[in-house]
């Protein structure tokens, strides 16, 4: 049985009536909802596009529903996962629960089991929930490191084109920085050029597990860059995602893609580190990455998860998160993402971003006032993924959820699992795959 709450009309002209909509989301002047930061309005829906948003009320009854102030939002975007690791948490789960634990258990797995049947039955798995919780786009980073970059990106170029109109899928590679001070490197930009991908590495060295900023950072960075600059690609980067405050390589990626004049876009992941540091160093780091254009995607779910763990069952005293007001406040543009799924990175998740922003909103108190922050799980990856999504606008397809919630405070207190999911005007099935689908690759 379909969970959606709402039955979309069976006509091609139809009208979804008195919803409340992010005020940031549309475009025009509307009626104030009757709760903060939201408009009141009618949407027109014709052939599977927005054809008119109105002031709630003005269309007729007959046209469609009276949704009550339910709570429309666009689809949403996720512009920072792994669908690769995805679901691998029942045959190989973190021991420890921090990121070093994560790392090897992932390197184990990895090495065991990721053949192309393998990735590809958990990636499809991972945008199959994606899609019926209302993603309607995805950016996935693969494991790069030789020969996984082989087998995976094959298998990435696939699944996007299978996939392709229900949630549109972008990749970044992701290796240790120091495969690019050799040979692997040069061949992995390849493999990401001719997958239409970013190129993207973990600001660390393999070969320095213990240096956050290794010796030859700079030189590794410099390659990493006339690498993309010479194939036209954007980066996409894991930068300082650690307690330690001596990792400051955020700073360096800036005054890199300032040094040569980079004309790509560059998203930085996590940039945790950067929370531990004084204030003058962090507005003098935000300041940098302003100037060098780059965008932030913070990912708190699993920043909570894995970090200022210990072995000794003491309690975790910091929440693990970037200092995304003070980004946010300096004009870059900040996203929330879902990172990790059941894997040894993140042992919870469900591809859910509603789910992502709910959360967020309390780990990083991004509220009182809510304001915006709508954008950083809609509008924002969208713009930082360079599609056009994630705002409600006429012309767009209606590609949409609509929400028993009839405001912020009722979307954020109570999990949103009778959402009605509507893609091209038409509501899908929300019912979710089921794990046991897995249990063959999985379950051992
Ligand atoms: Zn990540």
């Amino acid at each position: 049985m379909n969970p959606s709450f709402l039955q979309t009309p069976d006509t091609s002209r139809y009208a979804l009536r008195r919803l409340s909509a992010p005020t940031c989301l549309l475009d025009g002047e509307f009626p104030a909802a009757r709760t903060e930061g939201l408009s009141a309005v009618d949407l027109l829906i014709e052939q599977g596009r927005i054809a008119g948003i109105e002031p709630a009320g003005t269309l007729p009854a007959e046209l469609g529903p009276d949704l009550d102030a339910s709570m429309v939002l666009p689809g949403m975007v996720d512009c920072h996962t792994h669908l690769d690791k995805g679901h691998i948490w029942p045959r190989q789960p973190n021991a420890t629960g921090d990121g070093a634990g994560a790392a090897k258990a992932t390197m184990t797995d990895r090495s065991a089991h990721w053949s192309a049947e393998d990735v590809r039955r958990r990636m499809e798995f991972g945008l199959a929930t994606a899609h019926a919780k209302g993603v309607v786009a995805i950016r996935t980073h693969l494991d790069s490191v030789a020969p996984q970059a082989s087998i995976s990106f094959p298998v990435l170029r696939e699944v996007r084109e299978r996939w392709a109109g229900r949630v549109e899928l972008q990749v970044s590679s992701i290796a240790p920085l120091d495969i690019f001070l050799g040979d692997e490197g040069r061949q992995l930009a390849d493999i990401v050029a001719e997958s239409g991908g970013r190129l993207g590495a973990v600001t660390r060295f393999a070969k320095h597990p213990d240096n956050p900023v290794p010796p030859e950072l700079d030189d590794a960075l410099a390659r990493l860059f006339t690498l993309a600059m010479e194939r036209g690609l954007d980066l996409d980067l894991h930068v300082d995602e650690s307690t330690d405050p001596r990792a400051r390589t955020l700073i360096h990626v800036a005054q890199m893609a300032l040094k040569k004049d980079f004309q790509g876009r560059i998203l930085c992941g996590h940039c945790t580190a950067l929370a531990l540091q004084t204030d003058d160093y962090i507005a003098s780091t935000i300041a940098a990455c302003r100037d060098a254009h780059i965008d932030i995607v913070s990912l708190p779910t699993v920043n909570m998860y894995l970090q200022d763990r210990s072995p000794e069952a003491r309690t975790p005293r910091w929440r693990g998160v970037t200092t995304l007001h003070e980004m946010k406040a300096a004009g870059l543009r900040v996203a929330v993402a879902g990172d990790n799924c059941r894997d040894p990175f993140y042992a919870y998740g469900d591809h859910d971003m509603l789910d992502t922003f709910t959360q967020a909103v309390k780990i990083g108190h991004l509220d009182h006032p809510l304001g915006d922050w709508i954008r950083a799980a809609t509008e924002t990856p969208a713009a930082i993924m360079g599609i056009d999504r994630g705002r409600i606008e006429v012309g767009s397809r209606a590609d949409l959820l609509v929400l028993k919630a009839r405001s912020y405070s009722e979307m954020l207190a109570r999990a949103q699992f009778d959402r009605t999911v509507i893609r091209d005007g038409k509501g899908i099935d929300t019912t979710l795959p089921d794990y046991r689908l897995l249990d063959d690759l999985v379950m051992g």
